[in-house]
Parts: C-alpha cells; sequence; structure tokens
C-alpha cells in the first residue's frame, strides 16, 4: 500500500484544487521555491493520516483555510488515494480514497465518499499499519534523534502500532468494559 495521489483544494497556500501527479511507489521529490508550499502540502498528508491534529478548535480550522486578498474561502479538503493492490487497507479494492474535509465550524472524514467517523478512520488506518500518535512514516526533523532516545516501552509501544496490533489490545480492553 501507498499513497498513489494527493488532491488538495482551499486548505493553507492551496486555493484551487490541485491534484499531484500519480507517484511511485519507491521514491518521489517534492521540490520547490521557499514559501511554495511544500510544508503544506505534507501538514495536508498529516492533516488526512495524523491523529495529531484532531479535536480542533474554531482557530486552528480557520488557520487552515486558505486566505488570501482579505477573503477566506469557507471549507478545504484534502483527499489521499491509496494504491492498496495489496489490500493492506481491509477493503476490497484496488484503490481507497479517504477524504478530511475542513470548515469553520466542523471537520469530517470521507472513506470512498462515505461519510465516516474519525474512530473508523483511525482504526482503518492502524490495522493497515498506520501509527497514530507517532507517525513514523512522516519523518520530521529531530525525529531520529527522538527515537535512538526513547525508552525501551515506548520503542515497544511504537513497534505494536507499526505492526497493527495495538488497534486490538484496544478493542480487547474496550471488550472487558462492563
Ligand atoms: P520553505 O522552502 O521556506 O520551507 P515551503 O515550500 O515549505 O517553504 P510552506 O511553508 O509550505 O512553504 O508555505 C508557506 C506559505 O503558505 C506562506 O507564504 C504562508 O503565508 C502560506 N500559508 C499558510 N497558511 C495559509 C493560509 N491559511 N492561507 C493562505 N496562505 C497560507
Ligand atoms: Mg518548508
Amino acid at each position: 500500500m501507498y499513497i498513489k495521489k494527493v488532491i488538495i483544494e482551499g486548505f493553507k497556500s492551496y486555493k484551487e484544487e490541485v491534484s499531484t501527479e500519480i507517484f511511485s511507489p519507491k521514491v518521489n521529490v517534492v521540490v520547490g521555491a521557499n514559501g511554495s508550499g511544500k510544508s503544506n502540502f505534507f501538514h495536508a498528508i498529516r492533516f488526512v493520516l495524523s491523529d495529531l491534529f484532531q479535536n480542533l478548535r474554531a482557530e486552528d480550522r480557520h488557520a487552515l483555510l486558505h486566505e488570501g486578498a482579505g477573503h477566506q474561502v469557507v471549507s478545504a479538503f484534502v483527499e489521499i488515494v491509496f494504491d492498496n493492490s495489496d489490500n493492506r487497507i481491509p477493503i476490497d479494492k484496488e484503490e481507497v480514497r479517504l477524504r478530511r474535509t475542513v470548515a469553520l465550524k466542523k471537520d469530517e472524514y470521507f472513506l470512498d465518499g462515505r461519510h465516516v467517523s474519525k474512530t473508523e478512520v483511525m482504526n482503518l488506518l492502524e490495522s493497515a499499519g498506520f501509527s497514530r500518535s507517532n507517525p513514523y512514516y512522516v519523518v520530521q526533523q529531530g525525529k531520529i534523534s527522538s527515537l535512538t532516545l526513547m525508552k525501551d516501552s515506548e520503542r515497544l509501544d511504537l513497534l505494536k502500532e507499526i505492526g497493527g496490533t495495538r488497534v486490538y489490545e484496544e478493542r480487547r480492553r474496550e471488550s472487558l468494559k462492563i
């Protein structure tokens, strides 16, 4: 499974809908002048995949909506198109689309066009091997040293997330609750 394409509209510096070319499953390089939106592009990906951007406050949503010449867009979205030919995402489709929308008052998720809850998305991503709180697949500056400095128990938690097993531990805990 890998990200095949990203489509963005109204998010930060991206006003009009833009779509990347089809990515290679291997190495892709994003280049651009200073201020052209490279960091915003990776922010957009994390906005969909990471649970670091949950429970957004009104001002957080405001900052994500494109603003230019005193005018702010009313809504934005980021859509990630996954190549799922290896069925790592437990949906029987070669291609899976996950979209997160944001407006001043709310933000929502859509899976292949169907409105889904945040919990459903996070569970799905986690069983597909995307860790949530510590997204190892986006290695930001300083992350490598934090990996080496982690406690063993933290590294074990990370491995459980990467292996996609933590979600089952959580479900087990939930099922034991009366
Ligand atoms: P660098 O090479 O300097 O790291 P970059 O390509 O990573 O640059 P970004 O940080 O992604 O660039 O983009 C910065 C630009 O995005 C700034 O000009 C900033 O004003 C603009 N920007 C951020 N949020 C919004 C928004 N909500 N509306 C419009 N523009 C925005
Ligand atoms: Mg940058």
